[in-house]
Order: structure tokens, then C-alpha cells, then sequence
């Protein structure tokens, strides 16, 4: 096949331990999955576990991983750039309206992920009614270090997931507080489109999202994850 300039390369996520790459389709994010975090951005009745999850999208270029510290440029229009640490799944197979228990067989594995948002560009488009695409999904807004095969790790279900800007403890929260747990968030977002190998997820936040600034060091940490490295230049 001849193409007329060159094809963008497919993003890639490094396996732990192994020398093969995860290969990246899409990246979806759970919005608002743990009550505290639904409560500290004004979410009160969202916070009650009885509404279905909502999801939002992040182009899968918008992606830095690699198997060591990471690095991320401020990006450009906003003056309150946000860390949210989440844990990230990987997919190794899909479908459409999966069960729970083939959601859960779907699972790859487990990252250590940061969902940057632009919160007061977000603020104004939730004022508006306007979508959160530039808000979520800017270039280098998804944050995620090395892939964990479920095989080492076991199901993660409940264990710490934290995060340190400049050493000080920013957020912190158990995955057991997840509002939809990662199962039950794979089945639901398999009945609005048809999931694949290669989907990324990211679960959403636990409480203490805040603003970050350039030079700012950032680790993150999901128990049976290790932690990750993260810088703002
Ligand atoms: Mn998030």
C-alpha cells in the first residue's frame, strides 16, 4: 500500500520485565469514580453510585509513557493545569455488551496513570454545555508508566493509589472505593461501543486533585504497581 506522507506511528506502552511493547487503540477515562473526588467537585448526587459511569476519550497520541521518569510541557491555555492519579487497565480483548466475569477476563494488565486536565478550561465548558475534548484530551494529557500483566499481579480490586507533588502527599484513596469497580466499568462502557485489545482505561480519581506547576516532581503510587515518575517542564 503506498500512502501520501508517511503514517504516524502506533503508540506504545512498555510491558514490565518483558521486551515486547502493549500496542495502544483507544484511551477512555471514567469521569467522577470515587465518591470523595464526585463530592470535592460539587457532585454531590454523583456520588451515590446510582448513576451509570460516564466516559470521556483521550486520542491515543495524546500518550507519554516509557519505562522510566516521565516528563510533560505545561501545555499552552490554561493557568490551572490538574494531576488526577489514577489506575490505568489495559485490555488484551473486547466485545460489545461483555459480562462482568468477560469484562474482568479482558484484562491485560495494570498502570500507574495521570488523567492532566485543564480544570478551568473544563469549569467554563461545563458552564457552557461544551464538550471536555480540549479540556482532557490536549496533547501529552495522558500520563502512564509501565504495564503490569494481571498474571504477576493478581485482579486489583482494592490496595492504596496515591500521589506526592514535591514530596507532599497530594491525593490518596483505596481502590476498593472505586463507585463502579473496574469489572462492572468495562462491562458498562462495552454497551456503548465495541471495546479491543490494545484499550487503555483509565479508572478515575481518588480525592486531592490540584493544581500543578512547571518543575514540579510528581510521584505516584498504586499498591502492586510500584510507583512512577512524573515532571512538569
Ligand atoms: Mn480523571
Amino acid at each position: 500500500m503506498s500512502f501520501v506522507f508517511e503514517p504516524h506511528s502506533i503508540t506504545t506502552v512498555p510491558v514490565r520485565n518483558e521486551g515486547a511493547d502493549f500496542p495502544v487503540r483507544r484511551i477512555f477515562c471514567v469521569g467522577r469514580n470515587y465518591a470523595e473526588h464526585a463530592r470535592e467537585m460539587g457532585a454531590v448526587d454523583q456520588a451515590t453510585g446510582l448513576e451509570p459511569p460516564f466516559f470521556f476519550m483521550k486520542p491515543s497520541d495524546a500518550l507519554v509513557t516509557g519505562a522510566g521518569a516521565l516528563m510533560v510541557d505545561y501545555p499552552p491555555a490554561t493557568a490551572n493545569l490538574h494531576h488526577e492519579v489514577e489506575m490505568v487497565v489495559a485490555l488484551s480483548a473486547g466485545g460489545a455488551n461483555l459480562t462482568v466475569d468477560q469484562a474482568q477476563a479482558a484484562i491485560f494488565g495494570y498502570g500507574i496513570g495521570l488523567d492532566l486536565t485543564r480544570r478551568d478550561m473544563q469549569a467554563r465548558a461545563k458552564e457552557k454545555g461544551h464538550p471536555w475534548d480540549m479540556s482532557k484530551g490536549f496533547d501529552q494529557s495522558a500520563v502512564c508508566g509501565p504495564l503490569s500483566r494481571r498474571e504477576g499481579t493478581g485482579l486489583l480490586t482494592q490496595g492504596a493509589i496515591w500521589l506526592e507533588v514535591n514530596g507532599v502527599r497530594r491525593q490518596r484513596g483505596d481502590l476498593a472505593d472505586m463507585l463502579w469497580n473496574v469489572a462492572a466499568v468495562i462491562a458498562n462502557l462495552s454497551t456503548l461501543v465495541s471495546l479491543a485489545a490494545g484499550d487503555l482505561i483509565y479508572t478515575g480519581t481518588p480525592s486531592g486533585v490540584g493544581p500543578l506547576a512547571r518543575g514540579d516532581q510528581l510521584l505516584a503510587g498504586v499498591d502492586g504497581l510500584g510507583t512512577l515518575r512524573v515532571s512538569i517542564r
